[in-house]
C-alpha cells in the first residue's frame, strides 16, 4: 500500500483538489450522451481506480445524480471530476482530464460508440493549428 503511486488532480478554478492512490485499472474514452452533456465535450476520457482510492484534499464537490449514476463536479467552476456507477462498485472513475498529468493515462478503448458524434471519425483529416485557429473571414 505504501508503494502505491499517488496521482493528483483538481478542477479548473482550483477550489477542488484530490489525490488518487494506486494504479489505473482501466482507461476509456466515453462517447455517451450523458458524459457529453455533463462535460460539454464530445467525448470524455475516464480512468478507473479502485473504490476508496480517491481522497479529497481541498474543497467539497457537488453531486448530481442522473440515470442512477452520480457525477461529482466543482460547484464553482463546473469541472466534471468523478463518476460513480453503483452497479459497478469495484471502480471509482476519475475524469482523466482533471488529473494533473492526463498524458499518463491514454484511453485503452472507446465506449458508447452508439452515441458517438458521426464527425469524430473525421477529426484526423481536419486542418491543425498549434494554438487558436484563424478567425473566419467576415467580409
Ligand atoms: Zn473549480
Ligand atoms: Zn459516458
Amino acid at each position: 500500500m505504501s508503494n502505491d503511486p499517488i496521482h493528483h488532480g483538481g478542477c479548473l478554478c482550483g477550489a477542488i483538489r484530490y489525490e488518487v492512490h494506486g494504479h489505473a485499472l482501466q482507461t476509456s474514452l466515453c462517447h455517451c450522451e450523458d458524459c457529453r452533456r455533463a462535460s460539454g465535450a464530445p467525448a470524455v476520457a475516464w480512468t478507473f481506480f479502485r473504490p476508496n482510492a480517491l481522497r479529497w484534499l481541498q474543497g467539497h464537490p457537488r453531486e448530481v445524480c442522473f440515470a442512477e449514476r452520480i457525477r461529482l463536479f466543482c460547484g464553482d467552476c463546473g469541472s466534471p471530476l468523478v463518476f460513480i456507477d453503483p452497479s459497478l462498485p469495484e471502480f471509482t472513475e476519475v475524469n482523466t482530464s482533471s488529473l494533473d498529468y492526463p498524458e499518463e493515462f491514454p484511453p485503452g478503448d472507446q465506449c458508447w460508440m452508439a452515441d458517438a458524434m458521426p464527425w469524430m471519425d473525421r477529426l484526423e483529416k481536419l486542418p491543425r493549428f498549434e494554438h487558436t485557429s484563424p478567425l473566419p473571414d467576415t467580409e
